[in-house]
């Protein structure tokens, strides 16, 4: 065992520290075991820590302690009504924090969990309220990375984590970006490398019988209907259930770089001709253009920072390196994003929800 962390003076002798945040470096195999026992130890003492799970860095708080999860919005500035997801170590966990679980729950979990998904189902009384938003019900999902798993074994505890950036900023795919965001905000990053989904999880309410995908993520509508043998719903991103939104989160704008991005969609020719035009008048006007294009579309157009995700029907890979591209635009400090838009099957579906979401309503349609 590695001496005890004296975590509040961030000092420590074992770490690195970055402006008073440690980084716990876990490399593969049993060298991480220290760097896991770290982060544990501190979650159970209610601070807070990032840790990778497969799709982006999540903060992660003890979720029964209300003063650990409150300190998570305070790190990231999130609104308070915008809940948060619980990350339990295995299914059996659901017990402990939803109530009048449907049999499909159980079935989805079996099949999907650890995964990236994530089911909204009734909560318990023992849920603070700082974790649903005041809401009813609560969102739980095991996730597949190893580290995170080793993490939530370790710390004994069902962890609260959104996803480890300032809120409405891209969501953090390594360790270097919930430090660019968190540094001196949080206690530790557990860093274990690019997360591979690099969306964030689906999220999924099966409350009622009715499947609807309130957050399109690593695992498709197709994937769920095919399973449960049922027709499951995505609730487009402004879509409510009467007054409240069915998923608080979607009425925010999340995932914008700093720069404004415009999304062009249509027939492939004529959305490189625009994103031509466009890029030449913004270049005229003396800004600085980036462009965010598949490798097909990169190759034709020259001028301009580019940034390319991958092959356009490839859509896991575009979808993991979205997010750091966007970054990188930010600190080059780009004024402008020009972005193509992709098909929208498989993951393709949560890649375009994001890019809608960065564009808002800079949204091109071309014929
Ligand atoms: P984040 O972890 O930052 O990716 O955000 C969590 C997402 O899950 C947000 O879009 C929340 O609105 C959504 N969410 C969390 N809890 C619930 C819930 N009880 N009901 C509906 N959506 C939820
Ligand atoms: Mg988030």
């Amino acid at each position: 065992m590695r001496p005890e962390l004296p975590a509040e003076s961030g000092d420590s002798l074992d770490w690195p520290v970055i402006e008073g945040t440690l980084w716990l470096a876990a490399p593969d195999g049993e060298d991480c075991r220290a760097a896991v026992e770290q982060a544990a130890d501190l979650l159970r003492k209610g601070k807070l820590v990032a840790f990778p799970t497969e799709t982006v860095y999540g903060l992660g708080a003890n979720a029964l302690d209300a003063s650990a999860v409150a300190r998570i919005f305070a790190a990231k500035d999130r609104p308070a009504d915008n809940p948060l997801i619980v990350h339990l170590a295995d299914a059996e966990q659901l017990e402990t924090l939803a109530e009048n679980i449907p049999e499909e729950a159980w079935r989805l979990a079996g099949r999907f969990w650890p995964g990236p998904l994530t089911l909204v189902l009734e909560s318990r009384k023992i849920v603070p309220a700082q974790v649903t938003g005041g809401l009813d019900s609560v969102a739980l999902r095991v996730p597949a990375h190893p580290l995170a798993l080793a993490l939530l074994r370790q710390a004994g505890l069902p962890v609260a984590a959104p996803s480890a950036n300032v809120s409405g900023r891209p969501s953090p795919t390594t360790a270097a970006h919930v430090l660019e965001d968190l540094a001196g905000r949080i206690e530790a990053v557990l860093d274990g490398g690019p997360c591979a989904v690099g969306v964030e999880s689906t999220v999924l309410d099966i409350r009622g019988g009715r499947p609807v995908i309130l957050r399109p993520g690593g695992v498709t509508a197709e994937e769920i209907s095919a399973f449960l043998g049922k027709e499951c719903q995505v609730v487009s991103s402004l879509e409510t259930c009467g007054e409240v939104p069915a998923s608080p989160g979607l009425k925010y704008t999340h995932y914008a770089p700093k720069a404004p991005l415009y999304l062009v969609q249509g027939r492939p020719e004529a959305v490189l001709s625009r994103l031509e035009v466009m890029r030449d008048e913004f270049l005229k006007r003396g800004l600085s253009v980036g462009l965010l294009l598949s490798t097909e579309s990169a190759g034709k157009l020259g001028l301009g920072h580019m940034e390319i995700l991958g092959l356009k029907d490839d859509a896991a890979t575009l979808a993991a390196n979205l997010y750091g591209a966007l970054r990188r635009f930010d600190q080059l400090g780009i004024d402008v994003i020009l972005a193509e838009g992709y098909a929208e099957q498989g993951i393709g579906v949560a890649l375009m929800n994001r890019l809608r979401k960065a564009a808002g309503p800079r949204l091109i349609e071309v014929e």
